[in-house]
């Protein structure tokens, strides 16, 4: 047995351990240097002539994994070996930020960039390691491993390796006091190793009290922020940001510190949902709260910074705490922050984690202590006069911890690494009476004493231990991978009762043997069409992974968490369904959901008994967008499209396809239906098709009692329901009458919306039909378009609004005398008037009246000595009355030998006839007979329209002027007197003018005066 150590011996970073046990290498984490001025890679060239066999990762942070696609290219077919929690990490932290190819994000990450094939050819080699047995692996014959929980950040292991020639365990990073995201670290169960492999990062010290310091930390961010300035917590975004969030949300909950708004930027926000889909490496509280479908780490106050204006808004805004990576400011939004925050004096920076001596977070330590005060971060100088401070918050054991540890294991023989100098000589002398070596980076440590006795062997290899299940690979024997392949393909993985989770590249390996990014592509699509996801369900909180239904680890919690970021169909009053966005899983079984624009409901919480079904997962850009609107938007244009598709279908013809005692889901009902199982639109059309006929359908398995899983079929009453005359798809009134108020408003003029309860064809009543029509036009042309109904502006007009506007339109030496006349078919409303008013006046109001009615005013002034100049029908209609038309051209021939009638009209809803003549007051008394036939004849009741004909009579005026005269100007019309007054030039003899004025008066009915010039 020897041990070679090829980087984080004395020092923290670029951890490496080439191990030799039972005649075979393996290798033991591949972590890179953070600090830029020292080689940032273990010494690599030791493993030279090696034929290392495996590789064991123990956590996935940088100082561990950040040379792992190096060592994997030297070795490229050798497994790679991590926890189920680790190798979906890992995922997260390189292949991620690979895909964007964000620089940014590397630095991030603190990882050097490497070819984008590298890495993914590395996590194709990603093998899951069970924790807590022992286990054989193909590649390492006699050699036992044993995997323990480190504590220190989700999916940490220690490791145990025994074999014949002698056995030894690596620590890694270990906590031994459970923090909020993780318990504390169990040994591996290896009975007085040959070498035990101790981290010693905080061999010097000890920690103060966890709760204690913790709330010392929330105490300082609440101050910073009282005191009027931003507080940035620099973080790993791995482990640290986490914990952080939970301990100043706790602090806010408990009401130890105020509520202040908590922003998280950098890759923290990504950890956290990789978190979620890991509950069994996590804390018992955190597992029960995850696996009821609670996201812990996103609460009231908590917001994710999605991008770079929101950072400028943030510091321009009210004091926040800023929570964000990378921890030692050497990069990320954290160093892009302390920039802007260093300078100020409100402001604070607090350290909580461990600082490289170079770091950018050192050297800010040290000047808040020497009292120097500018800083080189992110390119530039700045000056620093923010408050800063250290809390110590560490994810590592300390002295004493680490001395009983070390103690309970009774190693022959300690080797301290992960430490300095300083923290290394410490921790020996607390391990006083054990052989303690201090290595150094290159060193090699070889087992004295010779080849194992058979009787070690024996005491080596447990009898628990067994071969590390692993995925069967290249199960689809070279052909293409498809939807009628998913089930065969969860077979295979199902065999792992323990692989609760699994990424898109493992299902490929399985499927493919050897994967590539266009066949883990591949599959991720097929998956992603079947919407139930009947066997591998979707996480929401990373793309690349798949819940495996129906595994041993499933709980009840699982497919209620997989809903944020769904849209689900919500029972929201009874009978009522719609669409909604789940946002978040709430305390009390319950959901918080969006809802589509238009659409509004106080509540926005609902419990999970109103979930009808799953839609589908809403498209990415929208939700992630973050703002409210963009998916109400979408959601609003689902509901219209749904809405015409169902139209087009019908429930009858689906029934007749459904045998009878068969369920189906969704997407096997939409083929039925004729429609798509994969668009959103169609789904909900069906889903709602069959939730509005509750006596043909019914939910055989609802969505709670189905996991999720809705399974559809006929309801006992079918038949009888068939027998039925399929009704009509009933429109939503409410969100008809929404669509066309989104057009429209609430313009005061429009008085009533009556719509059609089977076809929801609208008609709207406005004042004026004739004003709206033309104003209206194109808002309701569009609003139709959207409802796919008819909207018409009903044709009455508001006859008291249309008084009420005459009035106020009146020249103000005009009263009103008794009540106003309206007549419908010439759109006409006539008043008589007392009092004085000029011509343009009456011009005036009778234009403005034109304007806002459509209609035109009539103005008669009363002459008290005249008769009443309207000729009103004693009998207004009767059941027994002619065809319209025919009506007229009755009264057409009955007052054939009446001259002056130029028009005959009639307003059927009154049933009168109303006829025009040129001089209506010539007519007046002398044609009653007539009239009363024409009533007779036709049974309708008969009007004269009491307007003179102004044109003809000027034009008559002119035609009976005597001799040579000629009419100065225009002759002036008097209404209140019905008179004319002519001025001429010429010469005319009195019995000519007299003669004129009797002819005139006989003619018209109006007098005429001359005003002769001489
Ligand atoms: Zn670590
Ligand atoms: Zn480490």
């Amino acid at each position: 047995m020897q041990v070679v150590f090829l980087g984080g011996a004395s020092g923290v970073g670029a951890s490496c351990l080439a191990i030799e046990l039972a005649g075979q290498w393996f290798v033991v984490d591949a972590g890179v240097r953070v600090d830029k001025k020292a080689d940032p890679l273990p010494d690599l060239a030791l493993l030279e002539g090696k034929d290392v066999r495996a590789i064991f990762v123990t956590h996935a942070h940088a100082d561990h994994i950040g040379a792992l696609p190096l060592v994997h290219q030297a070795f490229p077919t050798a497994p790679i070996y991590a926890s189920r929690a680790t190798g979906l990490l890992m995922e997260v932290m390189l292949s991620d930020a690979l895909k964007i190819m964000n620089k940014r994000a590397m630095e991030e990450m603190e990882l050097p960039l490497y070819p984008e094939g590298l890495v993914a050819g590395m996590l194709n080699h990603v093998r899951p390691l069970t924790i807590g047995e022992g286990l054989t692996f193909p590649e390492l014959p006699g050699v036992t491993v044993q995997a323990s929980r480190a504590g220190h950040i989700a999916g940490a292991v220690s490791l145990g390796f025994s074999a014949s020639d002698g056995s030894l365990v690596v620590s890694g990073d270990i906590s031994i006091t459970p923090q909020r995201t993780v318990q504390g670290a169990l040994a591996p169960p290896i009975t007085r190793p040959d070498l035990l492999i101790l981290e010693s990062t905080y061999g010097t010290r000890l920690h103060p009290n966890r709760q204690a310091e913790e709330l010392r930390l929330a105490q300082a961010v609440a101050e910073g922020i009282a005191r009027g300035g931003h507080t940035l917590i620099p973080c790993f975004a791995l482990g640290r940001g986490q914990e952080l969030l939970l301990l100043l949300q706790a602090a806010q909950d408990k009401g130890q510190i105020p509520e202040f708004p908590i922003y998280v930027d950098g890759l923290v926000r990504r950890v956290c949902s990789t978190y979620l889909l890991l509950p069994e490496a996590l804390s018992p509280t955190l597992q029960r709260q995850i696996r009821k479908g609670y996201t812990p780490f996103t609460g009231r106050t908590v917001t994710f910074v999605r991008d770079e204006r929101e950072r400028e808004r943030i510091l321009a805004g009210p004091p926040a705490c800023i929570i964000s990576s990378s921890g030692m400011l050497t990069g990320g939004p954290s160093a892009w922050y302390a920039a802007r925050l260093a300078p100020q004096e409100d402001a604070s920076i607090l350290i909580t984690g461990y600082q490289d001596e170079e770091s950018p977070g050192r050297r800010l330590l040290d000047l808040a202590e020497q009292k120097k005060n500018t800083l080189d971060i992110g390119g530039q100088t700045v000056q620093v006069l923010c408050h800063v401070a250290k809390y110590n918050l560490s994810a590592h054991a300390d002295g004493g911890e680490l001395a009983a540890y070390a103690t309970a294991l009774q190693p022959k023989r300690v080797a301290l690494v992960h430490g300095d100098e300083e923290a290394r000589t410490a921790l020996r002398t607390r391990l006083e009476g054990m052989d303690v070596i201090l290595p150094g980076d290159g060193m090699t440590v070889e087992k004295h004493g010779k080849r194992a006795s058979s009787a070690s062997r024996a005491r080596a290899t447990t009898d628990s231990a067994h071969a590390l299940d692993t995925l069967p690979t290249g199960i689809g024997g070279g052909i293409p991978f498809d939807s009628m392949h998913v089930e065969e393909l969860w077979r295979a993985v199902a065999t792992i009762p323990t692989l609760r989770i699994v990424t898109g590249r493992e299902l490929a390996l399985t499927w493919y043997g050897e994967a590539t990014e266009e066949d883990t592509q591949r599959v991720m699509e097929i998956l992603d069409e079947d919407y139930e996801q009947r066997y591998f369900v979707r996480q929401h909180a990373l793309a690349e992974a798949y819940r495996v239904r129906g595994q041993s680890e499933e709980t009840p919690g699982d497919f209620i968490s997989d809903l944020v970021g769904h849209i689900l169909l919500m029972a929201v009053s009874p009978g009522s369904a719609k669409p909604v966005l789940c946002r978040a899983i709430e305390p009390g079984a319950a959901v918080r959901v969006q809802f589509p624009r238009g659409i509004s409901y106080e509540r926005t919480r609902f419990p999970f008994s109103a979930i009808l079904d799953v839609i589908g997962p809403a498209p990415q850009d929208n939700y992630e967008t973050g703002s409210a609107s963009p998916i109400a938007l979408f959601l609003a244009d689902l509901v219209r499209d749904a809405r015409r598709i169902r139209r087009t279908l019908s429930a009858h013809d689906l029934a007749r396809e459904c045998r009878e005692e068969a369920s189906y889901t969704l997407s096997e009902m939409c083929m039925l239906a004729g429609a798509s199982p994969q668009s959103l639109e169609d789904r909900l059309a069906v889903a709602k098709l069959m939730h509005k006929h509750p006596h043909i359908f019914m939910q055989k398995r609802p969505f709670l009692e189905g996991e999720g899983l809705v399974l559809y079929g006929l309801a006992p009453s079918w038949e009888e329901a068939l027998s039925e005359p399929e009704e009509a798809e009933r429109p939503d009134q409410h969100w008809i009458l929404s669509v066309i108020e989104q057009y429209l408003g609430n313009p005061p003029d429009l008085y009533r919306r009556s719509i059609d309860p089977e076809t929801g064809d609208v008609t709207l009543s406005f004042h004026f039909p004739a004003v709206a029509s033309a104003k209206y036009a194109s808002a309701l042309d569009a609003a139709a378009e959207e409802t796919g109904v008819s909207i018409t502006i009903a044709p009455h007009t508001h006859q008291g609004i249309l008084t009420e506007v005459a009035r106020s339109l009146l020249p103000a030496g005009l009263t009103v005398k008794g009540k106003p006349s309206i007549y419908v078919d010439q759109q006409l409303l006539q008043i008589n008037c007392a009092g004085e008013a000029t011509t343009e006046e009456i011009q005036q109001a009778q234009a403005q009246f034109m304007e806002q009615t459509g209609w035109y005013l009539g103005i008669e002034r009363e002459q008290p000595d005249k008769p009443r100049s309207t000729y009103w029908s004693a009998s207004a209609g009767s059941a027994g009355r002619k065809e319209q038309n025919e009506a007229i051209s009755i009264a057409r021939k009955v007052l054939a030998g009446e001259s002056g009638l130029y028009k005959v009209g009639a307003d059927g809803g009154t049933g009168t006839l109303l006829l025009r003549f040129y001089f209506p007051d010539a007519v007046q008394g002398r044609i009653e007979q007539q009239l009363k036939t024409v009533e007779e004849k036709t049974g309708w009741g008969v009007r004269i329209y009491p307007s003179v004909h102004q044109e003809e009579l000027a034009a008559t005026a002119r035609r009976l002027l005597p001799g040579d005269l000629s009419i100065d100007g225009s002759p002036s019309l008097h209404h209140d007197r019905h008179a004319v007054d002519v001025t001429c030039s010429g010469q005319a003899s009195q019995e000519e003018l007299e003669e004129a004025e009797r002819r005139f008066n006989e003619v018209t009915g109006w007098s005429l005066n001359f005003k002769v010039r001489i």
